[in-house]
């Protein structure tokens, strides 16, 4: 699955493990009880156990422990940050160096991908019809889950595509569209059905939805990227959308002599580095408070230092400078930190007169997300803007559930905690339905 893309600026960064390599890795793995590399992955994955697998050459065994917990198991060998979750853990890391967990993972899953097998364990016990709206991490999960269980279920997709953020918004150095699609034709085996096109609002009514399946999980995700509100924005490109055209549309990926990003998440971190692996000149991230603030995990950090990209800190845009319909500039204000707000994060002020001029020609902005707007016209309850659920998952109307991105005031949000929330939600899904 891989070897096509190692002659792309943009494909997977890290070599797939040899034979060799990952015989001599899973070696040394010292089988730990009450392993904590364990219990730092959101979706538990018996770590020892698949490593254990791998180094007596049971490849396919490998793979089935790590699908029992988490059905995503090749995109979130690729996308966890490992650096902050099990190999953060692993007891190895202070004396040697880390077990290399994600690299394991990813030898195990595209072992079983070649072979052309996905070892999962079915069951009849459930019955009933669950739809599943949303096809990105949290509504797979969810419907590969309950499909295991033997429910009959349908996801309904808004885009051509189904994946989510793993096949339109996550760079193709980290994840392969391929790999998302991959996953999505291994969970169509157990019986998921997936129907592109259908979008809640306009050709899906939740109301009917309700009446039509047993049940309801709503994984919508988030929306576009809010407004800066600076006078030029509308020359400004969207970031998922820069993604999404590095993965899908590579020819249409506007490049520049120097290039603004605005944000400092995973996907500023992203398209900065689109900018500059597909040619761009120069790349700035221009972000208002500081490198301790910025929200990308410190690896990425550390990455996109290494591959050139520069960053101005504690700046903010005040306005796009544009002459004769193309972006000259990108002019912004110098800001200091100040108290903190109820996320514990320093809020930062404009220092009046601070205005400066960065000589950019193209600016992209990657400032997250907006919250799910059509909560209200469902008649969801919210929680800070999120759809509110309770402990299991379980919206405010009966028999819908929610989870992933759009219920994320429970936590970081990340595509490993989206596919745990899928997972407990099927779980909760099923203890309804054989209770009710
Ligand atoms: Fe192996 Fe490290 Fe996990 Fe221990 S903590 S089981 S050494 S990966």
């Amino acid at each position: 699955m891989t070897d096509a893309f190692l002659t792309d600026p943009l494909g997977e960064l890290l070599p797939p493990l040899t034979t060799q390599e990952a015989l001599v890795e899973s070696n040394r793995c010292l089988n730990c009880y009450d392993a904590p590399c364990t219990h730092a992955c959101p979706t538990h994955i018996d770590v020892p156990r698949f490593i254990k697998k791998i180094s007596t050459g049971n490849l396919i065994g490998s793979a089935a422990a790590i699908l029992e917990s988490n059905l995503l198991g090749a995109t979130c060998s690729r996308v966890c940050p490992v650096q902050e979750l099990c190999e953060g853990a692993c007891v190895l890391q202070h004396e040697h160096r880390p077990i290399t967990i994600g690299r394991l993972q990813r030898f195990a899953m595209d072992a079983a991908a070649s072979a052309g097998v996905f070892p999962v364990k079915m069951s009849s016990v459930g019955k009933g019809k669950i739809a599943v709206v949303g096809a990105g991490p949290a509504g797979l999960s969810c419907a590969g889950e309950l499909a295991k269980l033997g429910y009959e279920v349908t996801v309904l997709e808004k885009r051509d595509l189904p994946g989510g953020l793993s096949t339109y918004g996550i760079i193709t150095l980290r994840e392969p569209k391929e790999i998302a699609l991959y996953e999505v034709e291994m969970l169509s085996r157990l019986g998921v059905k997936v129907e592109s096109g259908r979008e809640l609002g306009c050709s899906l009514s939740l109301t009917e939805l309700q009446k039509s399946y047993d049940a309801v999980f709503l994984a919508l995700g988030l929306e576009a990227s809010p407004n800066l509100g600076i006078p030029g924005e509308e020359h400004i490109l969207d970031g998922l959308d820069y993604v999404e055209r590095s993965k899908i549309r590579r020819s249409e990926v506007e490049l520049g002599n120097h290039v603004a990003v605005i944000g400092a998440g995973n996907t500023a971190i992203d398209c900065a580095t689109i900018a500059k692996r597909l040619g761009s000149n120069r790349v700035t991230v221009v972000y208002r408070r500081t490198d301790k603030e910025m929200t990308a995990y410190p690896h990425e950090y550390e990455f996109i230092k290494a591959e050139g990209v520069e960053f101005r800190f504690l700046s903010q845009p005040s306005r796009v400078l544009v002459e004769a319909g193309k972006v000259t500039g990108l002019e912004c204000v110098l800001m200091q930190l100040g108290a903190r707000d109820s996320s514990d994060r320093p809020i930062p002020t404009r220092i009046s007169g601070s205005e400066f001029v960065l000589d950019v020609d193209l600016v992209v902005k990657a400032i997250g997300q907006e919250k799910p707007s059509l909560a209200k016209s469902l008649g969801l309850e919210t929680e800070r803007g999120y759809l509110k659920v309770n402990e299991d998952f379980q919206t405010n109307l009966p028999g819908v559930f929610a989870g992933g991105d759009c219920v994320r005031h429970r936590g970081a949000a990340s595509t490993v905690m989206a596919v745990q929330d899928g997972k407990l939600a099927a779980a909760a899904i099923h203890k309804k339905l054989v209770n009710a």
